[in-house]
Parts: structure tokens; C-alpha cells; sequence
């Protein structure tokens, strides 16, 4: 069988990942078939260090636009991704896979904190690392984390799960002609406004030269795919 083509990949999971068909929170079958694939990729040996957004949960842009004062509603984001990484730290351990929360925010009745060596560390040993509460800081986004905390890993990618596998060239729920990009350059992304991840976690990971590859999670396998390179989804590069 041939080998992964990535030892160590940062996975980003948007909130609205966790909830499926749901309208909110957390859809306990979806977070089981969602760790299914990860122990998967695990087993075969790559590391994976993961960022959890919180938009199932809370988002802080749309409270912030109706009046709160924009930080505490984006610190309430934060929260909301540290109790979506505990619910998916529960879910891999029942299924035997042994994962650490470590969080940018101190809150250590309930996670570690975010201490890069020590990371490195669990990756080295095979653990799966869940970077919860985004960057610790308001005004950005769990995208952002996902560039940094790659970046800070030595990921060799960031691979983005999404509900579409891939990005297209329009919307293809709208657009019957839309079609997929195999793969496409940073400044393509950017000038285009593809809607891969938001400007900062772009141009971070251009600057850092690590690429990006956008798929779905739902797509059984895909995730495998992914790892062997198999042309699952689309490619971010320099
Ligand atoms: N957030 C933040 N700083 C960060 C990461 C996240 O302030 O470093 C807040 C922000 O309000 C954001 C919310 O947490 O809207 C949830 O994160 P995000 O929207 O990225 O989640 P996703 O869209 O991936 O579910």
C-alpha cells in the first residue's frame, strides 16, 4: 500500500461542521463519523493537530453588528470553540483515540494551555492536539488559528473541511455551471475573493509558504483521500 503523502496535518473543522442537519449545537452522530475518519488517517501514522471553529455555537460578528461591544461577543466565540473541541476530545477518546485540548485562553479546570513544545510533543507521540479558543484574541477567526497553529506545527498543510468538497468557480448550489478548481495560487484565492478562508489566514499562509486544501468531511473516505494525495478536493499553493 502506498504511503501518506502528509506526516503532520493541521485539520480545520468550522462549527457548523458539528451540527450537520441540525440548526445549531452539536449532532452527536455527525462528531462519531467525523472522528471515524480521523482515527482513520491516524492509524496510518500522521500526526494531527486540529483547530474547531465555534459557529455552531456562537459567532461573534452578528451580535457585535446588533449593539454588543464586539470584543466580549468575539471572547464568547472563543468560548464556543473550546466546548466544541471538549465535546470532539470526549468523542475520540471513547473511540479509543487519545487526544489533548489545549486551549489559548486560560481556563485550565478544563484544558491545557496552549504550550507549543508540549504540542509538538503529543504529535510526536501519535496524540491528536486540539487547539481550542481560536488565538486567544478578539478579531479574528478560528481560520486564522488554524494558518498560526499550522504554521507554529510545521504542518506541511491545512486542510479545511467544509459541507462543499472544494471550491468552485461560483456557488454550485446557484450556479448549474459552477465547476471545482483541482488546485489554484494564493493570489488567485485572494484576488478572485474565493471565500477559501478569510484574507489574514490567506496571506499568512502564502507568506509561510503552506498550502491549503479544501474538501469535504461528509464524503466518506475523503479525508483518506486527502492524505494520499489522491486529488480530493482543492489544492491552495504558492
Ligand atoms: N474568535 C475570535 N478570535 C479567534 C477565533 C475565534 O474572536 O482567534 C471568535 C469570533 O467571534 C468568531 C467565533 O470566535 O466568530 C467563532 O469562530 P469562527 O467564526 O472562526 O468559527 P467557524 O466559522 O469556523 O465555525
Amino acid at each position: 500500500m502506498s504511503a501518506p503523502v502528509y506526516k503532520r496535518i493541521l485539520l480545520k473543522l468550522s462549527g457548523e461542521a458539528l451540527m450537520g442537519d441540525d440548526s445549531y449545537g452539536i449532532n452527536r452522530t455527525v462528531i462519531e463519523r467525523i472522528v471515524a475518519e480521523i482515527a482513520e488517517v491516524v492509524a496510518m501514522g500522521v500526526q494531527v493537530a486540529m483547530v474547531i471553529g465555534g459557529g455552531n455555537i456562537f459567532r461573534g460578528v452578528a451580535p457585535a453588528a446588533a449593539g454588543m461591544d464586539r470584543a466580549t461577543a468575539d471572547y464568547m466565540g472563543m468560548l464556543a470553540t473550546v466546548m466544541n473541541s471538549m465535546a470532539l476530545q470526549d468523542a475520540m477518546n471513547r473511540a479509543g483515540l487519545d487526544c489533548r485540548v489545549q486551549s489559548a485562553l486560560n481556563l485550565e479546570q478544563v484544558a491545557e494551555p496552549f504550550i507549543r513544545g508540549k504540542a509538538l510533543r503529543y504529535l510526536e507521540e501519535g496524540k491528536v492536539v486540539i487547539f481550542a479558543a481560536g488565538i486567544g484574541s478578539p478579531f479574528f477567526t478560528t481560520d486564522t488559528a488554524a494558518a498560526l497553529r499550522g504554521v507554529e506545527m510545521s504542518a506541511e498543510v491545512v486542510i479545511k473541511a467544509t459541507k462543499v468538497d472544494g471550491i468552485y468557480t461560483a456557488d454550485p448550489k446557484k450556479d448549474p455551471h459552477a465547476v471545482r478548481y483541482q488546485s489554484l495560487s494564493f493570489d488567485e484565492a485572494i484576488s478572485k475573493n474565493l471565500q477559501v478562508m478569510d484574507a489574514t489566514a490567506l496571506t499568512l499562509c502564502r507568506d509561510q509558504k503552506l498550502p491549503i486544501i479544501v474538501f469535504s468531511i461528509f464524503k466518506a473516505g475523503a479525508l483518506k483521500r486527502v492524505v494520499f494525495g489522491e486529488g480530493e478536493g482543492t489544492l491552495v499553493r504558492v
